[in-house]
Formats: C-alpha cells, sequence, structure tokens
C-alpha cells in the first residue's frame, strides 16, 4: 500500500502522460476523487492534493462525507444508481449528478430540485443487459424528452467501460460515447449543451483520457 500523495503523483504522471499523446491540456480534464469507499480523513489526504472534485454513490455516504468536510470548498458528485424515492436525500447536495437513465428519475428532480442541476446522462454503449443506461439507440428521443424539466441542465454523458474488457474493447466504448456526445451537442439544444464527457475509472482513465474524457472519476487508485 501506497501513500495518497503517491498515488496522486502516479495518476497525475499516467494522465499527462495520455494527454500529452493527444495534445491536451491538463486544465481540459478534471479527475473527480470517488470517495465511497474511505473515510473521511483519507478523502482530507487527498484535498491536500489539490483535489476538490469528490463523489459518492449512496446517500447515506454524501450525507456523513458533507458533515465531516463541512468547512471545505467541495463540488459534490453523485455517481451510481439512484432510486427514485431517495432523489430528496441527495439533489440538494450536489453539484451534479451522473446517472440519470429514466424520466422517472427526471421527474422526481423536477419536484425536488431547489435550483437547476447539472446531469450526465448515462449511457450503456456496449448494451450489457446488467448494466444501467440509456441505450444508444434511444438516446435523442430520451434527451429530446427531458427539454420539459426545468431543473435539469444535460451538461454530457456518462458511461462505464465494461469490467475486464481488451483495451480495444474500452477504447471503442469510450470513443463511441464521445460520438453520441458530439451528435447531440451539434443541436444546440439550449436544455443540453452536452458538452462533457463523464467517463474512465481506475482501470482505464488513460484509454479515457486519450478519447476525450472531461471528467474522469478515481477511486481505487487514489486510495490503495
Ligand atoms: C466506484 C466508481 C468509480 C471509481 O471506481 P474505481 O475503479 O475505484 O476507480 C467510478 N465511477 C462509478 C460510477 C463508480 O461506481
Amino acid at each position: 500500500m501506497s501513500s495518497v500523495k503517491e498515488n496522486c503523483q502516479e495518476i497525475e504522471r499516467k494522465l499527462g502522460l495520455s494527454l500529452k499523446k493527444v495534445n491536451r491540456e491538463r486544465s481540459s480534464v478534471q479527475v473527480i476523487a470517488v470517495t465511497k469507499s474511505v473515510s473521511s480523513e483519507q478523502a482530507i489526504a487527498v484535498i491536500e492534493e489539490g483535489y476538490t472534485h469528490l463523489a459518492e454513490n449512496r446517500p447515506e455516504g454524501l450525507e456523513a462525507k458533507l458533515e465531516e468536510l463541512n468547512d471545505l470548498q467541495l463540488v459534490w458528485h453523485y455517481i451510481g444508481n439512484l432510486q427514485t424515492r431517495k432523489v430528496k436525500k441527495v439533489i440538494n447536495k450536489i453539484d451534479y449528478f451522473h446517472a440519470l437513465d429514466r424520466l422517472a428519475l427526471a421527474e422526481e428532480i423536477e419536484k425536488r430540485a431547489q435550483k437547476r442541476i447539472s446531469c450526465f446522462v448515462q449511457v450503456n454503449v456496449t448494451g450489457e443487459v446488467s448494466k444501467s443506461g440509456v441505450s444508444p439507440d434511444e438516446l435523442d428521443e430520451f434527451i429530446s424528452n427531458l427539454s420539459k424539466y426545468s431543473k435539469i441542465k444535460v451538461v454530457g454523458l456518462m458511461t462505464m467501460a465494461p469490467l475486464n474488457a481488451e483495451e480495444t474493447v474500452v477504447r471503442t466504448a469510450f470513443a463511441h460515447l464521445r460520438g453520441l456526445q458530439q451528435t447531440i451537442q451539434e443541436k444546440s439544444f439550449s436544455h443540453a449543451p452536452c458538452t462533457e464527457l463523464s467517463m474512465g475509472m481506475s482501470k482505464d482513465y488513460t484509454i479515457a483520457a486519450e478519447e476525450g474524457a472531461t471528467f474522469i472519476r478515481i477511486g481505487t487508485s487514489f486510495f490503495e
């Protein structure tokens, strides 16, 4: 086990190399520290290295971290599945929501949110049945339907690459998401500027960076 500080340096080194390959600036990517499996003390170690975007995937985890880190200037992301009935517990505590994948959820956000929420539409690019996310075929219609919700701003698309897949499969999935994002961005919807791409985790963030990710969600690599 290495220290969080060493892990940060290693993440930055690898990310830097990937970005350089494709002529991107470090400032074009926001690294989100996924703190769902660690204590607030460990989260603080990452914050001390300069990271200000944090993510949680359960209402209880979010609440605990917010309480313990409440005097720090942080940007909060909610990743992973959210049950409709739990929307009210989280939606007014976060800055970004990464898992918008059904209209029932949009409906509930509309009802509960006190301000406009920056949302990523989660897309299941590889069509695995076990996975949540809108299918690429249904994405256009789904995003059009979101225009009636004044509290939802579609800032971008999010995906999870298939687990333990070969690099080419992962790369193809990320490139596919980017293609979908660009198609939507070109439509210039006022409710869906869709300029952002949330993709890449500990195992595949270098590939995601090469394929245009603007938000990368890293947990394990920071903390193990
Ligand atoms: C846990 C999680 C991550 C971070 O995964 P690591 O492999 O630990 O980096 C990223 N995105 C989502 C949606 C997650 O649930």
